[in-house]
């Protein structure tokens, strides 16, 4: 049987089909679906559909914890699923709006050496019913601002998991929160971060085009990013760039490149350079981030003085590049690490 959250309106049309119900019940137990409002409160329906209605899965996530940043607002959610695992969510303001920043797994496979989430594995994919689920879920807790239709005005699927992954769900979760009888966030304003799964980014193209697509590069060459990025043995370098350059040509969009500074790793002169060469002609920024130290993790990140300092190299270089605001460092804001430390107090 299908969740409830999962379900598009062609699909509801079906159900209020089969349930004998008119058509337009359908646009009004979606509308209900997107608010987060389970069947039992979907009031202007009849007594008798509502009650149908509640004996079907639900399929969505609820506010387990949060934490509020003091120094910036940031709000770090922990959602429980209804299988009680837990995932995060982040939610960041600035000048545009809010971001939610949301998870696509329990966890992730790819192994990442400086990350968190991938620590245990992946645990299962989510559907895209607990992906919007996390966003709706948001939108119930922080009131918008008068004269906002809504809180959150922006989505990065930046959580846990390789949403690449987990793509039919990634896409259908991408055409859900997009829905102009819903939710209606443009993919314009959704950012879609891969590790670098080669045949999905081109699938992307046909498939969810108008996302922003960030690729996490983090090294300029094979060597770095291999000892890194297990995936980079799979998809080296060169077969990343050219997915990337290819996603850049046929969308018309600008591919962003995530590249975390690590200590005596990758932040050298040398490796801007040879940064700027693999990039050279790409419509292309990149997102330059000191590591977030990650307490499992022997790595470290580097002062944003210095981060500063790489990011003029590139743009010496002809390469558009910023380094990105920290946000939320005080309330543990790395991938993984909230979920990994109440899972500890849970245990301990
Ligand atoms: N699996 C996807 C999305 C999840 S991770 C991906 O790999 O892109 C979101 C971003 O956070 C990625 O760019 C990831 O490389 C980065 N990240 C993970 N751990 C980090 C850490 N300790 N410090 C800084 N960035 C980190």
């Amino acid at each position: 049987m299908q969740n409830l959250t999962d379900m598009g309106l062609n699909e509801l049309e079906l159900l209020m089909r089969d349930l004998g119900q008119p058509k337009f019940r359908a646009r009004q137990v979606f509308e209900w679906i997107q608010k987060g409002v389970r069947p039992g409160g979907m009031s202007n329906l009849p007594a008798a559909l509502r009650e149908r209605l509640s004996s079907m899965l639900w399929g969505g996530a609820e506010i387990h914890t949060k934490r509020i940043s003091k120094k910036d607002g940031t709000i770090k959610y922990l959602f429980k699923l209804e299988d009680g695992n837990l995932i995060e969510g982040v939610l960041m303001s600035n000048r545009y709006g809010n971001t939610l920043c949301l998870s696509t797994q329990v966890g992730c496979a790819m192994g990442c050496a400086f990350c968190a989430s991938t620590l245990e594995g992946c645990v299962r994919n989510l559907s895209c019913g607990e992906m919007l689920s996390q966003v709706s879920e948001v939108e119930k807790d922080v009131p918008h601002e008068e004269g906002a239709s809504r809180t959150v005005t922006n989505i990065v699927l930046m959580g846990s998991g390789e949403p690449l992954a987990n793509f039919e769900q990634t896409v259908k979760f991408i055409r859900l929160v997009s829905a102009p009888e819903g939710m209606n966030i443009s993919p314009r304003n959704i950012s879609l971060s891969t590790c670098g799964l080669v045949p999905e980014i081109l699938r992307l193209i046909t498939e969810a085009q108008h996302v922003t697509l960030s690729i996490s590069l983090h090294a300029p060459n094979n060597g770095i990013r291999s000892g890194l990025m297990p995936i980079n043995r799979r998809y080296p370098i060169e077969q990343v760039i050219g997915a990337a350059r290819e996603y850049a040509e046929k969308t018309g969009r600008r591919v962003i490149f995530e590249y975390a500074l690590i200590k005596g790793v990758n932040c050298e002169r040398a490796h801007a350079e040879e940064l700027s060469d693999i990039l050279h002609g790409i419509n292309c920024h990149v997102n330059l981030i000191p590591l977030n130290h990650v307490k499992e993790r022997g790595l470290e990140g580097i002062g944003r003085k210095e981060a500063h300092v790489f990011a003029a190299w590139l743009q010496e270089r002809g390469i558009s590049a910023s380094v990105r605001r920290e946000m939320g460092a005080d309330i543990e804001g790395a991938c993984g690490q909230l979920r990994r430390s109440i899972l500890q107090n849970d245990i301990g």
